[in-house]
């Protein structure tokens, strides 16, 4: 949430805002309560944000993961619940500094939003109010579309979305997956994408599936590509969607074409 530049709007009364909505929001080091939303907070992590912040502080996906988050199993769910870890004494974000966010240009996408939430139905609303977000009272107008755009929240929008085509119908089939192998080969190519480029370039994987150079060369090179190409092997395998093709070398014997 927090830098030297922030912005949102009006009340916190859980009026329904559209993208096109003005809203007064600004937020900097003149705030009274610069920082204050930067602790003791759920802040639940994306594989997108996972990947942004790792790379962000130079960190292997998995010493990220140990260091800086709680995953948390959920009953009967396949994928966790990642968040990010709050320091043990004052309950702050270990990113934030008196300065503001050390991660700001990489912050999580609920850091991007605050203090907006985005409702199911596409529309807006304040999760605070002036009382607690002084930003709410300062002279800046922002007209919504403009303000997603200038947080860098399309980026992560797209990304999410291609996520939830992997979660929504994991909650919608009710899935009773509890075969721990297949949680950690779904953890890992989820959160765990340095660790999954390996698996991907160092086991038999290019050996089972057709995959053309182009495509490899973009895996080695794009943590963005290899994060969506995670998400494709997963519909492969979850949901037997045919998002990757297997080599026919790799085919059981009656399932070769002849
Ligand atoms: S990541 Fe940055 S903006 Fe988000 S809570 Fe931590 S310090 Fe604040
Ligand atoms: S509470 Fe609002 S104004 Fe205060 S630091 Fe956080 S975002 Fe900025």
């Amino acid at each position: 949430m927090t830098e030297s530049k922030k912005t949102p709007g009006p009340g916190g009364d859980g009026a329904r805002m559209d993208v096109e909505h003005v809203f007064q929001f600004n937020c900097g080091t003149y705030v009274p309560c610069f920082t204050e939303c930067c602790q003791d907070i759920t802040i639940v992590l994306s594989p997108y944000d996972v990947l942004r912040l790792k790379n962000a502080l130079n960190l292997h996906s998995e010493e990220f993961i140990d260091r800086h988050t709680v995953v948390l199993r959920r009953e009967k769910l396949l994928i966790p619940m990642v968040v990010l870890k709050m320091n043990e004494d004052d309950k702050q974000c270990p990113f934030v500094t008196e300065q503001g966010c050390t991660v700001y240009p990489d912050r999580p996408w609920p850091c991007r939003m605050y203090p907006l939430n985005m409702n199911d139905d596409g529309t807006f609303s304040l999760i605070t109010d002036s009382s607690r977000c002084k930003g709410l009272e300062q002279d800046e107008k922002n007209r919504i579309s403009n303000w997603l755009i200038e947080q860098g929240v399309p980026m992560y929008d797209e990304m999410n979305h291609l996520f939830a085509q992997v979660t929504t119908p994991l909650k919608a089939q009710d899935l009773d997956i509890d075969n721990p192998k297949i949680y950690q080969m779904t953890f890992m190519a989820l959160y765990n994408i340095d660790k999954f480029r390996d698996f991907v370039f160092k086991s038999t994987f290019l050996d089972r599936f057709e995959l053309d150079d182009l495509t490899i060369e973009k895996l080695k090179r794009n943590d963005v590509d290899l994060l969506k190409f995670a998400f494709d092997w997963i519909k492969f395998g979850i949901f037997g969607q045919k998002t990757l093709r297997v080599k026919e070398s790799a085919m059981p014997k009656g399932d070769q074409v002849p």
